[in-house]
């Protein structure tokens, strides 16, 4: 079997030279599925795993700006249409500076897994820009999402390809790039989802992927007779996700410690309690300020600025019961996993795309712990996403409780398509079970496409 995986891998690295995330990914997904094709030749016949693996379309633009000093700026514009065998293109949209070809056929390429898992039709994609919104003023990140929304346009649609936010892309965001869609196309359609309440938005997106994590947390707790009460939690991030799997923690009893930006992290043993958490959000989406300025407020925490020449984060080396990485991918490493098991972490929901590098995955299975996978623990804001096209299309609005309620029901069903492939024994493996589930609906999709 291993032979045969890196005889894959050898051919997906030949084919996308030095896309190294896009690569991990594939692995992890390659790695489960091998097994399951060898047992279901048909998938083999009509060359369903290579086919998965390739975008069915790459878009990649060019965005000039002019900034608020009257220079000409220039940044690249991406989408990656993935695969839209179940449903329209669905994902969100990056705008940070680290991102290339290979972040975003990376995160398209787990959509697809993900959209597929939460039960709704949609197909999977990812785009965004290299483009930094810190320190840009409101007018100028308008004048970017302008530019870049002036090319994407005629890409996109309500049946086609909807985005949404993701790192780097909020409300504002959002908002700038549905305004000038709707210029250019004089119609006013769901073509992005996270919009703002008076415009076709959803209740409960913006808090949807945070509490969607914490739930998948509280579903893997249920197997084993437990609950969220009282569990000491670490939380990676700053920004919408690491904000509402705070919020949730909270509803359910726990406690969370810690957050991070990507200067550095706090500590706070005596818990983010929800007025500090109301500090959080107003230092974060409405003063745009860094994390080390909770530890100026309230001095029973401690701030920790990042050391880049670390071989670990100590952020993961704090006494815990539960850790949600909701910042970005890779943010922990093998030596970090251990020193979450060290400190009695036993549950793992991965509130961030791909958080975890192969070796800290390793960590957890070997060692037997609730690890809930990006692709089926950080569903729940697709998940809102694809209740916001349903309200689109009706032109009617949920309640609160309605959308939350649907929330809650998906991702319990995720959590049981992952117990449902990934049963081994007593222990659930999610990351197979996530892998196998999200692969036979596309697959079986794809097969009755035929060859297109
Ligand atoms: P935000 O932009 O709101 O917040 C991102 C947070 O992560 C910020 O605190 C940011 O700090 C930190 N961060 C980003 N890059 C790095 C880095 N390289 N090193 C350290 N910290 C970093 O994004 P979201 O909360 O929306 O997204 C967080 C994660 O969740 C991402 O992996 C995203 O793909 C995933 N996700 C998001 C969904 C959504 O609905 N928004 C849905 C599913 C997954 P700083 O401000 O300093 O950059």
């Amino acid at each position: 079997m291993a032979g045969a995986v890196a005889e894959f891998m050898e051919r997906v690295i030949a084919r996308n030279p030095g896309e190294k995330e896009f690569h991990q990914a594939v692995h992890e997904v390659v790695e489960s599925l091998m097994p399951f094709i060898d047992k279901h030749p048909v998938y083999r016949k009509a060359r369903v795993l290579e086919r998965i693996c390739e975008p069915e379309r790459v878009l990649m633009f060019r965005v000039p700006w002019v900034d608020d000093s009257g220079e000409v700026q220039l940044n690249r514009g991406f989408r990656i249409e993935m695969n839209s065998a179940i449903g329209p293109y669905k994902g969100g949209l990056r705008f940070h500076p680290t991102v290339y070809l290979g972040i975003l056929k990376f995160l398209a390429f787990e959509q697809v897994f993900k959209n597929s898992l939460t039960t709704l039709p949609m197909g999977g994609g990812k785009g965004g820009s290299d483009f930094d919104p810190k320190g840009k003023s409101d007018l100028e990140v308008m004048r970017f999402c302008q530019a870049f929304m002036s090319e994407l346009f005629r890409h996109i649609g309500a049946n086609t390809d909807i985005p949404a936010g993701d790192i780097g892309v909020g409300g504002r965001e959002i908002g700038f790039m549905f305004g000038q869609y709707k210029k250019l196309r004089n119609e006013f359609v769901g073509v992005l989802t996270g919009k703002a309440l008076n415009w076709g938005g959803s209740l409960i997106r913006p808090e949807a992927t945070g509490y969607g994590a914490t739930y998948f947390a509280a579903e893997m707790l249920r197997t084993r007779r437990e609950t969220l009460e009282d569990k000491i939690c670490l939380v990676s991030g700053s920004g919408n996700v690491a904000q509402y799997t705070c919020e949730k923690i909270l509803d359910l009893g726990g406690m969370p410690v810690t957050l991070s930006d990507s200067s550095g992290f706090i500590y706070d043993e005596k818990g983010i309690d929800r007025e500090k958490l109301a500090f959080v959000m107003d230092l974060k989406n409405v003063r745009r300020g860094r994390i080390k300025e909770y530890a100026e407020k309230y001095p029973e925490a401690v701030y920790t600025a990042i050391d880049r020449k670390a071989d670990h984060n100590p952020l993961w080396d704090r006494k815990a019961d539960c850790a949600f990485p909701s910042a970005t991918q890779n943010e922990i490493n093998e030596k970090d996993a251990q020193n979450l098991i060290n400190q009695g972490v036993s549950v793992v929901s991965e509130g961030a795309n791909m958080p975890s590098t192969p070796e800290a995955v390793n960590i957890y299975i070997d060692n037997k712990i609730l690890f809930g996978p990006g692709k089926a623990a950080n569903a729940g804001g697709v998940a809102v996403s694809g209740l916001e096209m349903s309200q689109n299309s009706e032109r009617l609005s949920w309640s609160r409780d309605v959308v939350d309620e649907r929330l809650r029901g998906i991702m319990r069903a995720i959590h049981d398509q992952c117990v449902e492939y990934g049963k081994d024994g007593d222990f659930v493996n999610y990351v197979s079970g996530a892998n196998i589930a999200g692969f036979v609906k596309v697959a079986d999709s794809m097969l009755d496409q035929g060859v297109v």
